[in-house]
């Protein structure tokens, strides 16, 4: 598509001149995605830096029906920030403010642009706690957090991104606003419009602001790496430690003797602590407040596991620098994973006890189409998150590999759904599953999804040919 030049300069003048730009330098950050997956073009970058002048942008796109494509810190990961199809784009980061803090209420207002590591420290500042916590919180944003509905390593005791928003304020298709931003825990006033906002990614509005919910900061931290025969053992170590702890787990991620050894092999400063290696490894956090005598009952927990024979061996940190020096080993993943070659990821669910059976299934499915494929199965399994990924079998195989890209994602999806799971846990659909939605969503939720896209944006100008797939017309 090409903007006329009329239209071109009635968003120029909605936002002054320091609100956009056509200069290809400027906007090249944002047509590439993270993982250099995905490519845009856009003929003109919209910098808005109040609510107002998102809303005056949208009622020239609604009115001219312009397509357009919102962005926050670019850290998405299945293509939804990008303009393919040379939409104009709409960056967040000049609504960048911290509107208000309330330490009693333990609530923020935040505007869409601000980052993710920015309200944690707003909120630590305070001693209070905003528990969302992802790999790229330096960069990505409240607002594109609140889009994806975005996940991380706290969910088990915090909930998705949904569970932490009190109140929103939305720009609307056509440009008008809905203030939201209430400090509400109980509002049955009507319809929760704002859940419809929060994982819609860019479809039915422009977020702009949100009131977010804080928390006590926990002042003890119990951390332990336990080496595990089995994901069967992991499974039943969670409800143990969930048991003995009282439920104060604030993260369980499980991780296989691969991935280890892919970083402390390719990751400066990690080492294996354990003498001898285990098929698998488990990450446990566990956070309270000072009277609750938490570390002795997390350490009695371990310590009945493995009598238990549920872990073999385990490491308790003994202070903040061990703790951090373990969780290097789990979020370092990701990274020895590209050094290592190619990989096939997948970011599925299943329900909890469902993962050892999904895994003995799965795994020898994938080996039986790309043969010395090396699993690296690894992530949230306190919720059920997997991150199901292959890596080539040598950097030389990567060509071959990666061309059996799509039918090992058939596979592996298509067992998800045998197992009642998710094809995309926390990442969204985006561009790149979009396509895959109808083999796994039901013509009922589909069209469910059409009715509300059709409310919400009826000329199709947000982010369209994302999340929600197109009726097929044969
Ligand atoms: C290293 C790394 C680790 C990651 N770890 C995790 C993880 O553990 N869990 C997880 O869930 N995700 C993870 N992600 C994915 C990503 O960080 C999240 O999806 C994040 O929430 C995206 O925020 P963003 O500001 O970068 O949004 P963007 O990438 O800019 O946009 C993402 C989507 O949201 C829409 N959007 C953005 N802002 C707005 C707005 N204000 N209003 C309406 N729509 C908007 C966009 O149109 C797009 O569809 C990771 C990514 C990386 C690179």
């Amino acid at each position: 598509m090409s903007l006329s030049e009329p239209v071109l300069t009635r968003l120029q003048e909605a936002v002054g001149p320091r609100g956009f730009s056509t200069e290809p330098a400027d906007m090249a950050p944002h047509l590439e995605e993270w993982r250099s997956k995905y490519h845009g073009h856009s003929q003109l970058l919209l910098k808005p830096a109040t609510t107002a002048e998102v809303s005056a942008i949208l009622g020239i796109c609604n009115e001219t029906a312009t397509p357009v494509v919102t962005q926050g810190g670019n850290t998405g990961l299945v293509g939804g920030q990008i303009p393919l199809h040379g939409e104009v784009l709409l960056s967040t980061q000049r609504l960048n403010r911290i509107r208000s803090l309330d330490e009693s209420g333990m609530t923020l207002v935040a505007e869409a642009g601000v980052t993710l590591a920015q309200v944690q420290q707003a909120a630590d500042d305070k001693r209070l706690l905003f528990p969302l916590s992802l790999a790229s919180e330096g960069s990505c944003t409240i607002g594109g957090n609140i889009a994806t509905n975005a996940g991380g390593t706290h969910v088990l005791r915090y909930g998705m991104t949904r569970a932490l928003v009190l109140g929103l304020e939305v720009v609307q298709a056509d440009g008008t606003v809905l203030s939201m931003l209430r400090a509400l825990h109980k509002d049955n006033s009507g319809y929760d419009l704002k859940q419809a906002f929060i994982g819609s990614e860019g479809t039915l509005g422009v977020i702009t602001a949100a009131t977010l919910r804080l928390f006590p900061k926990p002042d003890i931290a119990v951390t332990a790496l336990a080496a595990l025969p089995s994901p069967a053992a992991a499974v039943k170590l969670l409800g143990a430690m969930q048991a003995h702890t009282g439920g104060m787990l604030s993260a369980f991620e499980l991780m296989p003797r691969i991935a280890l050894e892919f970083v402390t092999t390719h990751v400066e400063g990690t080492r294996d602590p354990f003498s001898s290696p285990s098929p698998w490894y488990v990450l446990m956090e566990a956070t309270g407040g000072g009277h609750a005598n938490l570390t002795a009952s997390f350490e009695d927990g371990l310590a009945d596991a493995i009598t238990a024979e549920l872990v073999t061996d385990a490491v308790v940190a003994s202070s903040t620098g061990q703790a951090q020096a373990l969780w290097k080993l789990r979020e370092s993943i990701s990274e020895a994973q590209k050094r290592e070659g190619a990989s096939i990821k997948h970011d599925i669910s299943v329900p909890v006890a469902a993962i050892p059976d999904f895994l003995a299934k799965a795994v020898p499915a994938v080996l039986a189409i790309a043969p010395g494929a090396r699993p690296v199965s690894f992530g949230h399994l306190g919720d059920g998150n997997l991150h199901f990924n292959f890596n080539s079998p040598s950097a030389g195989d990567d060509p071959a590999f990666l061309r059996r890209w799509e039918e090992v994602q058939q596979t592996v999806h298509d067992l998800v759904k045998e197992f009642s799971g998710s094809i995309s846990a926390e990442h969204g659909i985006g561009i790149m599953k979009v396509g895959q939605l109808p083999r796994y969503k039901s013509h009922e939720e589909l069209d469910a999804m059409r009715t509300l896209k059709r409310a919400f944006d009826p000329k199709n100008i947000l982010n369209p040919g994302k999340t929600v797939p197109p009726v097929l017309r044969l």
